[in-house]
């Protein structure tokens, strides 16, 4: 976490009182989560009353496309686009969006992982009731189309949803994006996790499915979780200082860490997609022959912390749904790894880490031929 993250919370651990209470001390909260929730309104170039707070970017994507479903359940758009790369709390909702009446269509990647607009043109009529496409995605680290999707779906009226959660270090407002609701999560800015937040363009009609209290202008019942709204929001206000500076060390690091790479285990690996159209701080390789499993296991002896497929789906032995709907063949998908790097991350450090991958690589090796 980002220190001043840290430092927010602390401080708000010292007080008392219920964000809902008229009391001075209640008071004295509410005006906590309304600094953090004008910071994430300058972020996002967006009115303090659009920002509504949540447990996370899992349930932002729960509550913008269940919301929107239970809001247009009487209507005649019931079809809903995904990227076919979309994180699993986007594609998971397909049974539930089912029960109501709604279909979950993906629109395929490319084999770089990026959308194409004209796939989705093709698809887009007057039935669609929303798309679904995140901005970067979180295991090859692809940026995608956004905008232009954005367009094609105002065209025919859908509403736009973006994943924005692993773009938050880059330069860009919800209007650049074209989106009626973005997604948000704290822990991947240097805030705390279970935090995040859904923004809503005024106008959007979203119902509310947490019900039981009129918190967040009643769009979501329960008290905040204060001491996560107040760390995501001192992150977010780091973030308006300095993120190219965050976004420049982790593309330091990351680059340091590749340089060492082809160093010392040459031949060996190749990136799963043009790094130059990656984020920043994201590293996916190919390590063609050798089971991923199996590579994670030896690094994180050697005090490597890496992963496959999506970090919220560690321990499965699955390959990653990504790597195969870009088109790689399981074999080949079972060989990815996503190497991340965070703002705190150094060069120095990144280099340790390719000698490290690099000795796994050669346990991982030998006991395959041995
Ligand atoms: N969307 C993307 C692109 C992510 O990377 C993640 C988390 O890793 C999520 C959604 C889910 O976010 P959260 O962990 O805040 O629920």
């Amino acid at each position: 976490m980002l220190p001043e993250a840290k430092e927010a919370m602390r401080e708000a651990m010292e007080l008392r009182g219920n964000p809902s209470s008229i009391h001075a001390d209640g008071r004295r909260v509410r005006d906590l989560l309304d600094v953090a929730r004008e910071a994430l309104a300058g972020r996002l170039r967006c009115a303090f009353a659009e920002v509504v707070f949540t447990s996370g970017a899992t349930e932002s994507a729960n509550h913008a496309l269940l919301g929107l479903a239970l809001a247009h359940q009487s209507g005649a758009r019931k079809r809903i686009l995904a990227s076919a790369i979309e994180h699993p709390c986007v594609l998971q909702l397909a049974p539930v969006l089912g029960q109501l009446g709604f279909r979950l269509e993906t629109v395929p990647v490319s084999r770089d992982a990026v959308a194409d607009p004209q796939r989705w043109a093709d698809r887009l009529s007057d039935d669609v009731l929303a798309v679904a496409i995140q901005h970067a995605n979180n295991e090859v680290g692809t940026f995608q189309p956004v905008r232009e999707v954005a367009e094609l779906a105002h065209r025919v009226g859908a509403t736009v949803f973006v994943d924005a959660v692993q773009t938050m270090f880059e330069p860009w407002t919800v209007d650049e994006l074209g989106a009626d609701l973005v997604a948000l999560s704290g822990h991947k800015i240097g805030g705390p996790a279970g935090v995040g937040a859904l923004y809503v363009r005024a106008g959007t009609r979203v119902n509310a499915w947490i019900r039981g209290g009129s918190q967040e202008r009643e769009r979501r019942g329960g008290t905040e979780n204060v001491l996560g709204i107040v760390g995501f929001g001192a992150a977010v206000r780091t973030l308006l200082r300095r993120s190219g500076d965050l976004r420049e060390a982790r593309a330091a690091s990351r680059d340091a860490f590749l340089r060492r790479l082809a160093e010392n285990l040459p031949g060996a690996w190749t990136p799963t997609v043009p790094l130059q159209s990656a984020l920043s701080g994201h590293a996916h390789l190919l390590f063609p022959g050798v089971d991923a499993e199996r590579l994670l296991i030896a690094m994180d002896l050697l005090g490597v912390s890496a992963s496959a497929g999506s970090a919220c789906s560690a321990g499965s032995i699955d390959p990653s749904p990504v790597l195969l709907a870009m088109g790689l063949d399981p074999k080949a998908a079972r060989s990815g790894v996503r190497f991340t790097f965070g703002w705190s991350s150094t060069p120095e450090e990144a280099e340790w880490a390719a000698d490290r991958v690099a000795e796994a690589h050669g346990r991982v090796a030998a006991s395959r031929t041995g």
